[in-house]
């Protein structure tokens, strides 16, 4: 009995030592497993079992702890690595952007003087090099940014059918180039304005588009967009943009979403380009919340197709009073343009009340409206014949309608519409219309002695701050060719010393990074003197050659109104000056 009893109490006491140890051990590591604090040990204490087990666990402890800091060391360094590679490739698109802007600048400033043919030709090339190199920049930091996750699509209140347009009329000169049908289906249930990241869209659809226009020697290229509203204010939208080019093999359809692959070595050699497109459209759609998918048969086409959901903003175009009671007629014999253009004026708020299948049956009728829309197509020398008379009879304006493979142009028309493209295009040029009526209307002869009132030409000067010797050029000689004078600072601080002269200035190009000042410091500068003196702001614009958000971010931070990305094209500095309401009026 004793000795049984001994023997339980040696048991039990081993019980004990064991869950006691135990309990030590799932209690250590639990806190270190919560904490990451390694210097806590298991007790090692002893020379039994348990001991040398307890130093076999605090040796994998140690262990553990060496490879998590080898791990976070690596993560640290490849993600160094990562933005040594981010910076580097932003700093070379800045450094490239910077001479292109003098390439591209001074060719398109060459390109609005004589020139010989020939001239125009080699002008023509290195315009559109310096552009495919911009693109490629472009696409690269465009595939780093995605890379690293630094891309992230801001949703905007986007007009899809313009975006649309607006891409189609960039591809358009290609399109005409290769004779090459156009076709447009915007759904008639498209809301106006849906919440979406517009600038990538534009993006993608450019891709896409491009493409299509590229591999596509005949035939036709065609956009159709579809919009499927469900009950919760979403639409389901698909956009697809299909031609009738060489096509895809099928095991080579899903290979060129990644970068730098295209369908076989042939096609950079016919084609050019870097297969980096694609692998950008699949990231920007993916990033939306969307998809792109290909069908496509070798030899008869393609079509890709984008899938997204996207909220509904604004279901209905507001209707312009301006077209009330507008009443219309059309000479054409192109029953699907009548059809079209019919209905385009219905989605306006008006109504194509008379229809003609030539000039001559409208002068047969002597039916009164406003707006004549004339099909250039059709044989319509006469109308340009008769149409002084036509305005001198009735208080109407004309519009032309043209197809982009319509070279001819009709003369004395208020206005011009390319079909397919309309939505604004086809506001506009009503717009434009309605004014050159008004203006006619008020050129009637004025009674004498009533002196029409004339303005006094305004001297615009707009101050070019900017510290590129070729930028500079670049930059004046643009402003020079829009008919306005202009100043030179050579930085930040220069620029902020004339300005706080008090000199007279309209407005402010400012470059961003400049030796002594860069541009955000004189631009804090230049808002805090004004408000010192109680001074107008002055319209300031940014001229960046870096396209990184958080670059653009800062420039409208430190007080300036806008931006323009360097290279710029003469077209696009002069709009962002008109735009600008000192120097509109
Ligand atoms: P890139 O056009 O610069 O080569 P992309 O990524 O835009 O780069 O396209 C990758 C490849 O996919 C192209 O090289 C071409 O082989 C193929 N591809 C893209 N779009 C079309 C199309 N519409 N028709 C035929 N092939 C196309």
């Amino acid at each position: 009995m004793a000795s049984l009893l001994c023997i339980g109490l040696i048991g039990a006491n081993l019980y004990g030592r064991i869950i006691n140890y135990l309990r030590h051990v799932i209690k250590t590591m639990s806190q270190i497993e919560e904490t990451h604090d390694y210097s806590q040990k298991i007790n090692e204490a002893g020379h039994d079992e348990l001991s040398v087990f307890s130093k076999k666990l605090n040796n994998l402890i140690n262990e553990r702890h060496q490879n998590d800091k080898k791990i976070l060391r690596a993560k640290s360094e490849a993600e160094k690595a990562n933005q040594a590679k981010s910076s580097f490739l932003a700093n070379m698109s800045h450094e490239i952007r910077t001479p292109l802007n003098g390439i591209i600048g001074m060719s398109d400033i060459m390109s609005s003087t004589k020139l010989t043919t020939t001239q125009k030709e080699y002008l023509q090339t290195i315009e559109t090099s310096s552009q495919a190199l911009l693109l490629l920049i472009n696409d690269i930091l465009d595939l780093s940014k995605i890379e690293s996750g630094n891309l992230s699509v801001t949703n905007t209140d986007a007009n899809i059918s313009e975006v649309i347009y607006d891409t189609l009329t960039i591809v358009l000169a290609k399109v005409v180039e290769k004779n090459l049908d156009l076709e447009v289906e915007i759904d008639a249930d498209m809301p106006h304005l849906i919440s979406l990241d517009e600038h990538r869209m534009r993006q993608v659809l450019m891709n896409l588009l491009s493409n299509a226009v590229k591999f596509t020697n005949k035939g036709s290229i065609k956009v159709v967009a579809n919009a499927s509203k469900d009950s919760a204010g979403y639409i389901d939208l698909t956009i697809h943009i299909i031609d009738s080019g060489i096509g895809i093999a099928k095991d080579k359809q899903q290979q060129i979403f990644s970068p730098f692959t295209q369908e076989d070595d042939t096609i950079t050699r016919q084609f050019g380009g870097t297969g980096l497109g694609l692998a950008i459209c699949k990231q920007l759609v993916e990033l939306m919340g969307g998809t792109i998918s290909i069908e496509s048969v070798k030899g008869e086409g393609c079509c890709f197709t984008i899938a997204l959901k996207s909220q509904i903003v604004t279901l209905d175009q507001p209707k312009d009073s301006q077209f009330n009671g507008l009443t219309a007629a059309l000479i054409s014999n192109n029953s699907e343009l009548t059809e079209q253009l019919n209905k385009e004026c219905q989605q306006q708020g008006f109504t194509l009340n008379y229809h003609y299948q030539s000039c001559f049956d409208l002068l047969q009728d002597k039916q009164a409206f406003d707006l004549l829309f004339i099909d250039s197509t059709c044989s319509t020398r006469d109308a340009i014949e008769t149409l002084p008379e036509l305005l001198q009879q009735k208080n109407i304006f004309t519009i032309a309608v043209n197809t982009p493979k319509e070279k001819r142009t009709l003369d004395n028309m208020d206005a011009t519409i390319t079909l397919p493209l309309l939505g604004n295009r086809f506001r506009n040029a009503i717009h434009n219309g309605i004014e050159n009526r008004q203006l006619r209307q008020k050129q009637q002869p004025v009674p004498h002695g009533t002196d029409v009132e004339t303005t006094e030409p305004v001297n615009i000067v707009v101050l070019i701050v900017e510290d590129n010797l070729v930028n500079q050029k670049v930059a004046s000689l643009l402003i020079k060719q829009a008919g306005f004078d202009f100043i030179i600072a050579n930085n930040g601080q220069e620029a902020f010393e004339f300005i706080s002269t008090g000199e007279s200035i309209h407005a402010i190009l400012m470059d961003c990074m400049m030796p002594v000042m860069d541009g955000f410091t004189a631009t804090e500068k230049i808002r805090a003197w004004e408000n010192d003196n109680s001074l107008q702001r002055l319209p300031i614009i940014a001229l960046t050659a870096s396209v990184l958000d958080q670059d653009i971010q800062k420039c409208y931070q430190s007080g300036m109104d806008d931006y323009l990305a360097k290279p710029f094209k003469k077209e696009a500095l002069l709009h962002k000056l008109k735009s600008l309401p000192k120097l509109a009026s």
